[in-house]
């Protein structure tokens, strides 16, 4: 009945979440409201890493990509799995350092890292940063000079496979901003030149080739690119390459056309296709990353917004317009994407209409979606977006000025707050 299977309606009629009522919810906390649900990202990972063990012996990490909803609480959750974090910036480092994270466990990313959040990188004892470019790699080895550190890395490489995905999340193919070209030699030399630095320690290789991804073979076929490529390093160097990454990308159900295979699938056939592949080209086991995000938070999360005006153009839409938008939720204005909502006080009944859901934002283009089924819905009443835990909150906004919402977690019939909601004085706190 819904996209998210962790929803329900209660006996009141009402949307539950993780047992709880979301109507009560947004009384409690106000509105808009971003609620994550703790045993829905626990599940998750526990599905990745529980398949990773089984059909990988063991010898995996799981990274959660921080960047897809990033707050101490969701860190604090992560850790409690065993598993460990990609970061991307020196603010989710920084996040993940004040939340008592192991940060051995954490793969520092970015294609433009700075040499302040490289140096932090290096202090805080990151399990390995993964080395974008030729000049992040210079300036690298000058830093672990200085500090008399040798940090593990690993290379980001562009495989060239092309994932059928958004041009915007697409990020395998040769022309990308993200990592080293295979096809140039570009990576072979970074390499070569890595392999002598006395200051880095080279680990592993990476590669990511996009996001919402649903079919399978692009990963099995990344995973075989990669090794080709840790092949030819073992033969011509005489290197053997240690860690493999395969990133993250796995696809998740928005709407009820979107048909994700199960998560643990996907590892499944990647672990086949990557022990096939070794014992091919007579190589060890490299250990295997993966760095699933949007798969591990998006179906956790839910949005509240409370209706206010409701427009109706004959012969054209009906608009329903909410508290919130583009600045808690942009990934309509920039993707186009889809989702599905529900008004929350009305979740038991049909959804016999189709209406377009605006935001409150100066933009005609903030919407949350347009022709989407819904209850009939008026001032006052509660919608629910779905599966909004992904990429929603960590790309919130303040445009407007407007405050952006709390984020609560609920956990078998329990809530708590995790992220205050932005005060009025916070919007001003530093201006002069
Ligand atoms: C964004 C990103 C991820 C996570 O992608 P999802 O689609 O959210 O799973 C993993 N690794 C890297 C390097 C990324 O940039």
């Amino acid at each position: 009945m819904f996209v998210s299977e962790n929803l329900s309606v209660n006996a009141a009629g009402h949307l539950a979440v993780g047992g709880v009522d979301t109507v009560e919810l947004a009384k409690e906390y106000g509105t808009p409201l971003y609620v994550m649900d703790e045993q829905v990202v626990r599940k998750s990972l526990r599905l990745f890493h529980d398949s990773m063990n089984k059909h990988y012996g063991g010898r995996g990490e799981v990274h959660y990509a921080s960047k897809a909803f990033s707050c101490m609480e969701m860190c604090r959750i992560v850790a409690s799995e065993g598993d460990g974090l990609d970061a991307v910036s020196i603010g989710e480092l920084y996040t993940a350092v004040k939340a008592g994270f192991p940060m051995e466990k954490v793969g520092f990313h970015g294609n433009n890292k700075t040499n302040e959040e490289l140096e932090y990188a290096v202090e805080v004892g990151v399990g390995h940063i993964i080395v974008d470019n030729i000049s992040e790699l210079h300036r690298l080895e000058k830093i672990a000079a200085k500090k008399n550190a040798q940090p593990k890395i690993m290379f980001r490489i562009k495989p060239g496979i092309d994932a059928h995905t958004h041009d915007f999340v697409r990020t395998g193919q040769i022309d990308s901003k993200f990592g080293f070209a295979l096809e140039t030699g570009e990576a072979f030399e970074a390499v070569k030149e890595a392999v002598s630095c006395k200051n880095v320690s080279l680990f592993g290789l990476h590669c990511h080739i996009g996001s919402q991804i649903f079919d399978i073979a692009p990963f099995e076929e990344a995973a075989k690119v990669m090794l080709g490529f840790i092949a030819k390093i073992k033969n011509e160097l005489g290197y053997e390459i240690e860690g493999l990454n395969l990133g993250g990308g796995f696809g998740i159900k928005y709407v009820d056309e979107n048909d994700p295979k199960p998560f643990e699938v996907y590892l499944e056939k990647v672990s086949e296709a990557v022990k096939a592949e070794c014992e091919k080209l007579g190589l060890k086991l490299p250990k295997m990353f993966i760095e699933p995000g949007r798969s591990i938070a998006g179906p956790a999360g839910i949005t509240l917004y409370t209706v206010g005006a409701r427009k109706v153009i004959p012969n054209i839409r009906t608009y329903v317009s909410v508290d919130g938008g583009m600045a808690d939720n942009p990934r309509y204005i920039l993707y186009g994407s889809e989702y599905d909502a529900v008004v929350a006080n009305k979740a038991g009944e049909e959804r016999n209409e189709k209406v377009t859901i605006a935001g409150k934002c100066c933009e005609s283009g903030d919407l949350i979606g347009e022709n989407m089924p819904l209850q009939h819905a008026e001032s006052g009443d509660i919608i629910a977006v779905c599966a909004t835990g992904a990429y929603n909150y960590s790309m919130s906004s303040n445009y407007n000025r407007l405050q952006k919402p709390a984020v609560v977690f609920v956990n078998n019939g329990k809530s708590r707050i995790a992220v205050k909601r932005e005060t009025l004085d916070d919007i001003i706190r530093n201006d002069i």
